[in-house]
C-alpha cells in the first residue's frame, strides 16, 4: 500500500475502531446510588421542571443549555466534497464537535438534517431554540447559507454563526492585519484581488471591508471571470462586488500591480508569472482546500517579498477556523449573547491579530517542534494548540457582547473569568 492510501485506511480505521464515530454522552452529576437516579429523573426532576415552567429563563440554572451548542447542517457542501448528503456530512459534524469540546470544553449535539428546502431548514432549527445555547451552522451551500443564516439571527434569541462564512473571514482578516503590517501596507490603500465569489469569498470580503478596506480596490471574479455591472448572471449579493475598473478582464490583468490576493476559489489557478506581476511585498492568501490556487513552494520561490497563508496546515499560516468558532462561542455562551454580532466578529479578529504579536510561549513552539517562533512572515497568526487562545479571543468576544448590547449576563471580575477558562 502507498502512503495515500495508508492514509485512508488509517483515517476509517479511526473512524469505525471500537465504538463507532468520535463521540459520546457522558453524565456529569452522580449515578452511583439509587438515591442519584431519584434525583436525575423521576420523581426528583419533576422539580427543576416546574421550577423551569415558572421561569423560562432558569432552563439555563437547570439544564446543560449554557453549554450546549447545535452543530447543524444539511450536507449540502461538505468540506471540498460537495452535496454528498446529510448522512455523509456526519463525521465531519462530529468532528466540529470534537474541536468544539477539547478547545473551549462546549458540548455539542450534531444535527444532520435532511432538507435542501430553506423554510423547511429554517423551522426546523428554529424550533430546536429550547434546547441549544447556540447553533454553528456547517457546510451549507450558497446561496441558501446567507438566507438561511440571515433568518435564524433575525427569528433566534441565541448567538447562531454560519462557520464557513464568518470563522474564514474572522481568521484571514486577523493574517490580513498582520501581513499588511509586516509588509508596510495600509488597509485603505490596498490594492486586492479575489478569486472565487462563493460563501466563503462574499463574508471574507465583507470583513475585510469592515476592517478598512476600500471596495473600489477590490475586484472579483468568479468562475465566469471578473465581476462587472454589465454581467446579467450575477446576483444581488454578487453584484456589490462588481467592479468599476475596465482594464481589467482576466485574472493575470487583475494582479498586476495588485497588494494582496484572497483566493476561495479552486486549485492552481494562479501562475508564479501572476505573482510576479503583483506589487512590492505583496500578500497572498491561497485558501482553495485541499489544493490552494497556488502551490505553497511555487509562490515562494516566484518571489522572495512574499507573504504566503494557505487552508494547509502543512504549511506556515494556515488559516484555521479552529483559532475562532471555540472561543466565539465559549464567549457568547459565557455572557448569554443573544447573537453573534459584528461588534464580537471584530474583536474576535483583533484578538487573535494581537496574539501573533506577542511572545509565544515555549509549549507552543514545542507543541509544533518549531523552535523560536514569532511575529514576522512566517507566523502572522497564532498556532492552533495555543493556550492563550481561549482566554484572549473568549474575553474579547464576551467583552464586546457586553459593550455592544447583546449580553443577557455580565461578567465583572475579569481575572475571574481568566482562571475559570483555564480551568
Ligand atoms: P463555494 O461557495 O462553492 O464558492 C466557490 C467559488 O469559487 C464560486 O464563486 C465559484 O464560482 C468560484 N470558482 C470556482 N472555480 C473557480 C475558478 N477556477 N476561478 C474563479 N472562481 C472559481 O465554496 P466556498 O465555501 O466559498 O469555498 C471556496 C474554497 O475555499 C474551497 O476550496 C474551500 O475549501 C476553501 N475554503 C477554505 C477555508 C480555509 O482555508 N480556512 C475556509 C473556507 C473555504 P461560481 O460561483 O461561478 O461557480
Ligand atoms: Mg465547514
Amino acid at each position: 500500500m502507498n502512503k495515500s492510501s495508508n492514509r485512508k485506511q488509517d483515517a476509517l480505521n479511526y473512524h469505525s475502531n471500537g465504538r463507532p464515530g468520535k463521540i459520546q454522552v457522558v453524565p456529569t452529576k452522580p449515578t452511583n446510588s439509587q438515591r442519584d437516579l431519584t434525583l436525575a429523573y423521576s420523581p426528583g426532576v419533576a422539580e427543576p421542571c416546574l421550577r423551569i415552567a415558572e421561569n423560562v429563563e432558569d432552563v439555563y440554572k437547570y439544564t446543560a443549555k449554557s453549554n450546549l451548542v447545535a452543530v447543524i447542517s444539511n450536507g449540502t457542501a461538505v468540506l471540498g466534497l460537495g452535496n454528498i448528503g446529510p448522512e455523509a456530512s456526519k463525521p465531519v459534524m462530529e468532528g466540529k464537535g470534537l474541536l468544539f469540546k477539547i478547545y473551549a470544553d462546549i458540548d455539542v449535539f450534531d444535527l444532520e438534517v435532511n432538507t435542501q428546502n430553506v423554510d423547511e431548514f429554517v423551522n426546523i432549527v428554529k424550533a430546536l431554540e429550547p434546547t441549544f445555547g447556540g447553533v454553528n451552522l456547517e457546510d451549507i451551500s450558497a446561496p441558501t447559507c446567507f438566507e438561511i443564516e440571515r433568518r435564524l439571527k433575525a427569528e433566534m434569541n441565541i448567538p447562531v454563526m454560519h462557520d464557513d462564512q464568518h470563522g474564514t473571514a474572522i481568521i484571514s482578516g486577523a493574517a490580513l492585519m498582520n501581513a499588511c503590517e509586516i509588509q508596510g501596507k495600509k488597509l485603505d490603500k490596498i490594492k486586492m484581488v479575489v478569486n472565487g465569489a462563493g460563501a466563503a469569498a462574499v463574508s471574507c470580503t465583507k470583513m475585510y471591508l469592515s476592517l478598512g478596506v476600500k471596495k473600489e480596490n477590490v475586484v472579483m471574479f468568479d468562475i465566469n471571470g471578473v465581476l462587472t455591472p454589465q454581467r446579467d448572471d450575477l446576483d444581488e449579493l454578487r453584484m456589490q462586488f462588481a467592479t468599476q475598473r475596465t482594464d481589467v478582464t482576466t485574472l493575470a490583468d487583475a494582479m498586476k500591480g495588485a497588494d494582496v490576493f484572497v483566493g476561495l476559489s479552486a486549485g492552481n489557478v494562479v501562475t508564479a508569472d501572476m505573482v510576479v506581476s503583483m506589487a512590492k511585498n505583496p500578500i497572498i492568501f491561497a485558501m482553495a482546500n485541499p489544493e490552494p490556487e497556488i502551490n505553497y513552494d511555487v509562490a515562494k520561490a516566484a518571489r522572495k517579498d512574499i507573504i504566503m497563508a494557505t487552508g494547509r496546515s502543512d504549511f506556515p499560516n494556515q488559516v484555521n477556523n479552529v483559532l475562532g468558532f471555540p472561543y466565539i462561542f465559549r464567549g457568547a455562551l459565557d455572557v448569554r449573547a443573544t447573537a453573534i454580532n459584528e461588534e464580537m466578529k471584530i474583536a474576535a479578529v483583533k484578538a487573535i491579530a494581537e496574539m501573533a504579536k506577542k511572545p509565544v510561549p515555549e509549549a507552543v513552539n514545542l507543541a509544533y517542534n518549531i523552535t523560536n517562533l514569532k511575529f514576522g512572515r512566517d507566523y502572522i497568526i497564532p498556532k492552533p494548540m495555543d493556550q492563550r487562545l481561549i482566554t484572549e479571543v473568549s474575553s474579547a468576544v464576551a467583552r464586546a457582547a457586553i459593550e455592544s448590547g447583546v449580553a443577557r449576563k455580565v461578567i465583572t471580575d475579569w481575572n475571574a473569568y481568566h482562571e475559570e477558562l483555564l480551568s
